[in-house]
Parts: C-alpha cells; structure tokens; sequence
C-alpha cells in the first residue's frame, strides 16, 4: 500500500515513521520498517496502527539508512509475520513491496525446493528471496533478475545488509517516486511520503529502476541502460 525510503545524514527511524504518518491516509492494516546500521538490518513490524509499531521501535537509533511499509493485505492474513518489510539470509536483505505478484505460488515452490524457508503467507516474500537466490557480487543485477520472475505489480524498495549506502528501488503498476535532496534521498509510494524534507522529485516509469546512495541516484531501464528522467517540483498540499 505505501512504501517509504531513506538514504542520508538524518535518523532513519524518525524519517521513515513520519512517512508512514503521512502515508495513513491511504489506508492500511499493518506497519513495518527495516533500519540498517553497521552492516546490520534491524526489522521491527505490527498489525494494527502505527501507535503499535512506534510502541515497539526504539525511540535512539543510529541508522541512516532504512525502508518502511503500510501493508493493506491481498495475500496472507493480517499478521505480524505477514507485515512487510520481508527479509532473506538471516535479515542480510529487506524488502518491502506494493502491488500482487500473481505466480508467486510456483516461485514459492521453486525456491522451497532449493531450501527456502517463508516466514509469511504473503505473495512479497518471493521477491525477497529471489533476490538472494540471484545475488553473486551485484545487487542492482540480483534485483534485476528477481523482477524478470515476477508476473504482476510492484513498488518495491530494497536494503542489503553488506552495501550500507545503498538503496534500490523499483516499480512496475504501482507507484514509485525518488526524492531528490542534497546529500540525502528519500523513496515514497507517493511524494508525501517525504513532504517537508525533499521538493525535488522523479517520477519513475514502469519498468524502471532507481539505484540510490546519499549523495547520487542513477535511474535505470530493465536493459541496464541509463534512463535520463526530468527532476520535477513536488507540488502537494499538506
Ligand atoms: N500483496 C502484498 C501483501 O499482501 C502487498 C500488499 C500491499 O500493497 O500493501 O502483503
């Protein structure tokens, strides 16, 4: 449903749960956010409203980096285990993802057979481990190949443990938008995901990809190509 993302100098934490805010109106059943510090990814991840999921993050963190979710459930119950962000390899990589991943039960069979454990019942989690699955040295082309499998929607955004400046994210009929800073990017389902702390935004296409470090973004196509996009002036009321 809404998907929020930062790269930067500020606190992870306060950044994404003030998206989330900003993300309610769109409606959802469960929060979640993924933070990563020294080489570290830290989930923490609740039903209910985002009273519940501020009640179990911890108000000091250092990470400057990190992903954060409202989930309106299509696949899976409304569970703590099925709130996003989804993780593989010990929680190496995080994911959160809008949209529905319609073969998602032959990947899920696939990737059992080559030792995968699910800890959901959400179509998302496939993504996630199809992105280790394909990870040999190169994100960007790990989660490249992963989208490749996927028939259905997405917006995703993604966080790998050992590339601590590094956020990806993508989209395929589900919104995706990368807020442009000085030092600092931001990734929203929509751009209030970010309001008061970037003007400056791409609009990503289907089919598009964004690879983000603090200070550089590189929006690519699913040749691997760079696609030159327009950086545009958010225009929203708040
Ligand atoms: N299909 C996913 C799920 O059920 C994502 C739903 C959403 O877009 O919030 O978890």
């Amino acid at each position: 449903c809404g998907i929020v993302g930062y790269i930067g100098p500020r606190q992870a934490v306060s950044v994404l749960m003030q998206g989330l805010k900003q993300l309610e109106y769109r409606g959802y059943d469960s929060s979640g956010i993924s933070v990563l510090n020294a080489s570290s990814i830290k989930t923490f991840k609740k039903i209910g409203k985002l009273v519940n999921l501020e009640s179990i993050v911890p108000e000091k963190n250092r990470a400057k980096v990190g992903i954060g979710h409202t989930r309106w459930a299509t696949h899976g119950k409304v569970t703590d285990e099925n709130a996003h962000p989804h993780v593989s390899n010990c929680g190496k990589i995080s994911l959160v993802h809008n949209g529905i991943i319609d073969n998602y039960v032959s990947l899920k069979d696939e990737l059992i057979k080559k030792g995968y454990t699910f800890d959901s019942d959400t179509d998302s989690e496939v993504l996630v481990h199809l992105i280790h699955y394909y990870l040999n040295g190169d994100p960007v082309s790990a989660v490249q190949k992963a989208l490749e499998r996927l028939d259905g929607t997405y917006g995703v955004g993604v966080l790998f443990a050992d590339y601590p400046d590094l956020l990806i994210g993508a989209r395929n009929g589900s919104p995706l938008i990368v807020g442009v800073g000085e030092g600092e990017m931001f990734l929203g389902s929509d751009a209030s995901a970010f309001i008061g702390l970037s003007k400056q935004a791409i609009y990503l296409d289907d089919g598009e990809m964004v690879v983000l470090t603090s200070k550089n973004y590189k929006t690519i196509n699913r040749h691997n190509k760079i696609v030159d996009k327009k950086v545009e002036q958010v225009e929203i009321d708040t």
